[in-house]
């Protein structure tokens, strides 16, 4: 079941590489196949992960980090009332404590090392650099004070250094998420959560201070499709009442039969099963005092933003929907519009994956265009997760789509369409002593660096019996990883 495949973050299901090259077809270079991995995110440690499992091929892995920090989305994107997803990331420590892998941080690949530079000095190279941009609704009013996007609020109180600046304005009562997916629950949810749950979490203190001023009492998620299109998992919808103390407001007209409704998936019908017990059960428990309610509605698309100078209210067409010859449902505008007031507004429409200088890049679909994870007309270079499938499915899903891109790999280089680098000989990637790199990034942040971020966190936030308390200036967690006085 997708949802228990984020919530298990055992090995046991590991898809296995089984790639061991022909004896005849192996380099002629005992030393190890050096690899570098850009993007420490679920993607690239399972990347990492596949190629140390696997045994045909002795393999050096290093994995290069933009920030000080690794993980990705499982420290940035994850929500903080998931510790269960994000209880992954000790995966991902049993490969960083693989004697032939090395974390390098605080490196930006394009900045302080170049694409060129990589691959000339590595035998290959797999970019895991995620799905960075957002998407846009491409409708006016978008960028009035008090839209945001959903990326940035998911950054902010997730404690991410580049988005700690990006407070959404809580000062209104009324908010609405646009789009019908995890991320827009998520927001939804922390939004309503009461704020003692939240002070459980590994929440930013930013945001925790935020929430607890929040004047927001409702939060309507907006979805453009019907209930059967939705793309929330199962566990994300039903443990709304659990999380947030509040029933959730659904509108009993929105869930009648879908037709063929006997042949969707199982996640749509067990979606469906909890929406109509939200719409059967919420006139008995009405929002206690206090508490924050979220509503649920579907076959909207918003078509403006309007406010003088901020936002106040959304435009949205109502929408029927079309199946078309393909099955494909689309939501087709009735030319009806409603106004729904808002103070806010999160757009939680998707992630989008931004180019790489250099490589090739699909502008449409967000994604380097690539054959099972070989980049198309790259050198020695790879790609897995987002940036190479689109951003979609859960954090399992990298690990198959890794697998995947490691299976090619090694099958280049058994088959020989993967020239083992001239330098392949045993002359380290990054110079004796990572010379090469230190002098690159003197702040370097290396695994050792990141186990004291990861120790001062966790005593932070041992007093109050939370997870970690993040650190979320790039000087503090820089200066933490080197030991330094720790600049406020
Ligand atoms: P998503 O699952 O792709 O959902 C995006 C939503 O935005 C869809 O409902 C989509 O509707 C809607 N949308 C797109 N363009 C729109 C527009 N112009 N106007 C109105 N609505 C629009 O993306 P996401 O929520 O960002 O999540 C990204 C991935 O991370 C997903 O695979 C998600 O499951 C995963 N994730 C998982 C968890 C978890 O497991 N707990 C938490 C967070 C995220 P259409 O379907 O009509 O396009």
């Amino acid at each position: 079941m997708a949802d228990d495949a984020v919530n298990t973050p055992s090995t046991d299901a590991t898809p296995s590489v089984d790639a061991t090259p022909s004896t005849d077809a192996t380099p002629s270079t005992d030393a190890p196949l050096t690899v570098a991995v850009i993007g420490s995110g679920p993607a690239g440690f399972y990347t990492a992960g596949a190629l140390l499992e696997q045994t045909g091929v002795p393999v050096r892995v290093d994995l290069y980090e933009r920030l000080a920090t690794p993980w990705g989305l499982v420290r940035a994107g994850v929500a903080p009332d998931h510790p269960k997803i994000k209880a992954v990331s000790s995966v991902y420590a049993a490969t960083a404590a693989d004697e032939r892998f090395r974390f390098f941080g605080n490196v930006e690949v394009g900045r302080h090392v170049s694409r060129e530079e990589l691959v000339e000095r590595y035998d290959a190279v797999v970019y895991t650099v995620g799905a960075q941009g957002e998407r846009r609704l491409g409708i006016p009013g978008e960028d009035l004070p008090g839209s945001v996007s959903a990326v940035d609020v998911v950054g902010w109180y997730n404690g991410h250094p580049d988005f700690a600046d990006r407070a959404p304005d809580l000062s209104g009562r009324h908010a609405v998420v646009i789009g019908a997916g995890n991320v827009a629950l998520d927001v939804a949810r922390i939004l309503c959560s009461p704020v003692e749950r939240l002070a459980a979490t590994d929440i930013a203190d930013h945001a925790l201070d935020a929430l607890r001023a929040s004047a927001i009492e409702q939060v309507v998620v907006v979805g453009r499709r019907g209930p059967a299109q939705a793309a929330f998992t199962t566990a994300e919808l039903r443990e709304l009442p659990e999380f947030t103390g509040s029933a959730v407001d659904v509108d009993p007209a929105e869930l009648a039969e879908q037709p063929g409704e006997e042949k969707l998936s199982r996640l749509i019908r067990r979606n469906l099963a909890v929406l109509r017990d939200y719409a059967a059960t919420q006139p008995s428990q009405p929002a206690a005092a206090g508490t924050r309610r979220m509503a649920l509605r579907f076959l909207r698309s918003p078509v403006e933003i309007r406010g003088e100078g901020k936002v106040a209210e959304v435009v949205f067409a109502r929408n029927r929907l079309e199946v078309g010859a393909d099955g494909w449902v689309s939501a087709v505008d009735t030319g009806e519009r409603e106004v729904v007031v808002a103070d806010l507004v999160v757009r939680a429409v998707g992630y989008k994956g931004v180019p790489l200088v250099g490589l090739p890049f699909d502008e449409r679909r967000g994604v380097i265009p690539n054959e099972a994870g070989r980049v198309a007309g790259g050198q020695r270079e790879y790609v897995a997760g987002w940036i190479k499938r689109g951003p979609t499915g859960i954090i399992g899903t990298n690990r198959k789509c890794a697998v995947e891109t490691v299976t090619t790999l090694l099958a280049d280089v058994a088959e020989g369409r993967l020239a083992r680098h001239p330098r392949a000989g045993g002359v380290d990637p990054v110079g004796e002593d990572e010379s090469w790199l230190r002098e690159r990034q003197p702040d370097l942040v290396t695994e050792a660096g990141w186990q004291l971020i990861d120790a001062a966190e966790r005593a932070s936030g041992q007093p109050s019996g939370r997870p970690r308390v993040k650190l979320t200036t790039i000087d503090a967690l820089v200066d933490t990883a080197l030991n330094r006085a720790v600049t406020v």
